[in-house]
C-alpha cells in the first residue's frame, strides 16, 4: 500500500535527542503534539523547569496531520453553548477562542516563526435549505460575543453552490509543523528539555518510567498523549471518545476564498494551501467503518468540486470528542493535585491547545487563569450531556458484543478489546477507545502504550 502523508510532510524538521539517563524535573510533559509544547512554552515562560518527552517524533501524531483551520469557528457549537452553559459562560469561550488566534499571531510575531500564519476568513455553510435555521440560530447565538459573525449567500468564494453560509471574519491559517516546530524552538531557547522516541510506560505519583528505563521524577506530570493514558482516576475512557477524518489537497485547484466547513451530513471541509487546496471529510468514530472506502468516496467528492485538481497526497487522522464539546484541561482527578490533563479537542485543537497551554501553565505555577474553571476536568455536565456519553457508552459494549465475530483479532493492549483489521489503511483499529495498532502491532494512537501481541497480529481472511 502506497505510504500516506499529510502535506505538512514535505519539510525536514530539526531532531531531538532520545533520554539515556535519569532526570528530575519541576514538571514533565508527556506528548509533544501541539497541545504539550504549547504547555512547554507557556510553562517556560514562567520560568518553571520544564522536560517533553515523546513517544515519536514531536507533532507526528495527529498534529502532523491536521487540516489546521485556526478559527474560533468550532462548527454551530455557540448555540449549543449558550443551551448547556448559559450565555455568559458561551460568550467567555467565544472569547478564549478568539483571543487564542490573537495570541498565536502574536506568538508567530514576536519569536519571528515563519509558518505561514495569514487571517482570514471562515465559514460554515449549508447546501441543504432545513440547515440553513441551524445557522441562523448558531448567528444569534454570537451576538454579544467577541466574535464578529455574518451571514451571507454570496456567489464566487467557492466553486460550488450553497444555500447560507455564516462567515467569522479575522481568523487564520498556517502550517501546523512550522509552528509547532518553531514553538519547540522557544521553548529549548528558555531551556525546556525536549526528548523524542522517548515513550511513558509507567505513570507513578512523582515520577515516570520511560521505554529506555530511566526514571524522570516530577513535582508535576502533564498529560499530553491526546487521548490521556492513565484509566484511573478520571475515567477518560468513558468521558472521551476518539473520531477519525480523511484528508487529501489537490494542486492546481480552483482557489476558493476563506475556510470553509460544511455542516451537513457527510459534508466536508476546504481550505487553501499555496496552490492547493486540502480537502476533508469522511468522519466516524474511530473502529467502525472498517468496510468503508473512504479515501475512494473523498476523490470523488473531490472531482467533482475540483475537477482540474491533481491529488498531492493524502491522509487520514482522529481527535478526541467529549460529550459536550468543550475540551477537558486541568487537574487529572479532584484527588491529584500534581496530575494534569489536556484532551478533547473536539477537531478544533489549533485555538484550543493554545487556550489550554495557557491554562496548564497557570495552574502549575498557581496564578489565575480566567478559562480554568470552564475548561476543568471536574466541570459539572447536565443530565443530556451524560446521557450523550452513556449512548457512546451503549455503542462501545454493541461493539464488544459485535466483537464476538472477531475472536481471533488481536486484543488490545488498553482494556483488553477485541482491536478490528482496517483493510482500507492496513491497521487494527480498537472500536472502544480508538486505540490504533499498525499490521506488525506497533501503536499508532493512544490510549494504549503496549504494542500487540505479535502472535496475534496476523491479518485473517
Ligand atoms: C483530520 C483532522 C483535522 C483537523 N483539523 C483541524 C483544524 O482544521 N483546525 C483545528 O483547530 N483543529 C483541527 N484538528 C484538531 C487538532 O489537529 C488536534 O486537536 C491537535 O492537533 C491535537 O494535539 P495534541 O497535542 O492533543 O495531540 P497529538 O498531536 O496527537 O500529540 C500527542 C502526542 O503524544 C505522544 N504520545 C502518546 N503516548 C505517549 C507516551 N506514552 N509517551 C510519550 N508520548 C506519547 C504522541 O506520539 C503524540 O505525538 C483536526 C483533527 C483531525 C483528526
Amino acid at each position: 500500500m502506497e505510504e500516506l502523508k499529510s502535506i505538512w510532510h514535505n519539510y525536514s524538521y530539526p531532531e531531538y535527542q532520545k533520554l539515556d539517563t535519569d532526570i528530575d524535573t519541576d514538571t514533565l510533559i508527556i506528548g509533544g503534539g501541539l497541545s504539550g509544547i504549547s504547555a512547554a512554552y507557556y510553562l517556560s515562560n514562567h520560568g518553571i523547569k520544564t522536560v517533553v518527552i515523546e513517544a515519536n517524533k514531536i507533532g507526528s501524531g495527529t498534529t502532523k496531520n491536521t487540516t489546521a483551520h485556526i478559527t474560533a469557528q468550532h462548527d454551530a457549537t455557540y448555540d449549543r453553548y449558550v443551551n448547556q452553559f448559559g450565555q455568559i459562560k458561551a460568550s467567555i469561550i467565544a472569547k478564549a477562542n478568539q483571543e487564542a488566534i490573537n495570541e498565536i499571531e502574536n506568538i508567530v510575531k514576536t519569536e519571528k516563526i515563519d509558518c505561514n500564519f495569514e487571517r482570514i476568513d471562515s465559514y460554515l455553510f449549508t447546501k441543504n435549505p432545513e440547515n440553513s435555521i441551524k445557522l441562523r440560530r448558531e448567528y444569534y447565538a454570537l451576538k454579544n460575543t467577541a466574535i464578529t459573525a455574518f451571514l451571507t449567500t454570496q456567489t464566487g468564494l467557492v466553486p460550488f453552490e450553497y444555500e447560507l453560509a455564516l462567515g467569522f471574519e479575522n481568523q487564520a491559517t498556517f502550517h501546523p509543523m512550522k509552528y509547532l516546530h518553531g514553538l519547540a524552538q522557544c521553548c529549548c531557547n528558555n531551556k525546556v528539555k525536549i526528548y523524542e522516541d522517548t515513550k511513558a510506560m509507567e505513570i507513578k505519583e512523582g515520577h515516570v518510567l520511560t521505554n529506555g528505563g530511566h526514571k524522570i521524577t516530577a513535582s508535576n506530570i502533564v498529560v499530553a498523549t491526546n487521548f490521556p493514558i492513565i484509566n484511573f482516576p478520571g475515567l477518560y475512557f468513558i468521558r472521551v471518545y476518539q473520531h477519525r477524518s480523511y484528508n487529501a489537497a489537490y494542486k492546481n485547484s480552483n482557489h476558493i476564498s476563506g475556510m470553509w466547513n460544511c455542516i451537513d451530513e457527510n459534508g466536508y471541509t476546504y481550505r487553501n494551501y499555496e496552490d492547493s487546496v486540502i480537502v476533508s471529510g469522511q468522519s466516524h468514530q474511530c473502529g467502525y467503518e472498517t468496510d468503508v472506502f473512504h479515501y475512494h468516496n473523498l476523490k470523488n467528492h473531490a472531482q467533482k468540486v475540483f475537477p482540474q485538481g491533481e491529488e498531492m497526497t493524502r491522509w487520514s487522522a482522529q481527535d478526541c470528542i467529549t460529550p459536550d464539546n468543550l475540551s477537558l484541561v486541568g487537574y487529572y482527578s479532584k484527588k491529584k493535585q500534581h496530575l494534569y490533563v489536556m484532551t478533547g479537542f473536539n477537531k478544533w485543537g489549533m485555538t484550543s491547545t493554545n487556550i489550554a497551554g495557557r491554562i496548564i501553565a497557570d495552574l502549575v505555577a498557581g496564578k489565575n487563569n480566567a478559562y480554568s474553571e470552564i475548561y476543568s476536568p471536574s466541570r459539572k455536565m447536565s443530565i443530556s450531556v451524560i446521557g450523550k456519553a452513556a449512548w457512546s457508552n451503549v455503542k462501545m459494549v454493541g461493539s464488544l458484543i459485535g466483537g464476538l465475530n472477531h475472536l481471533s483479532n488481536p486484543v488490545c493492549t488498553h482494556l483488553k478489546c477485541r482491536t478490528k483489521y482496517n483493510p482500507e489503511e492496513q491497521t487494527w483499529d480498537c472500536p472502544c477507545h480508538g486505540s490504533r495498532f499498525d499490521k506488525l502491532g506497533n501503536v499508532i494512537n493512544s490510549p494504549a502504550i503496549k504494542r500487540l501481541d505479535d502472535n496475534q497480529t496476523q491479518p485473517k481472511a
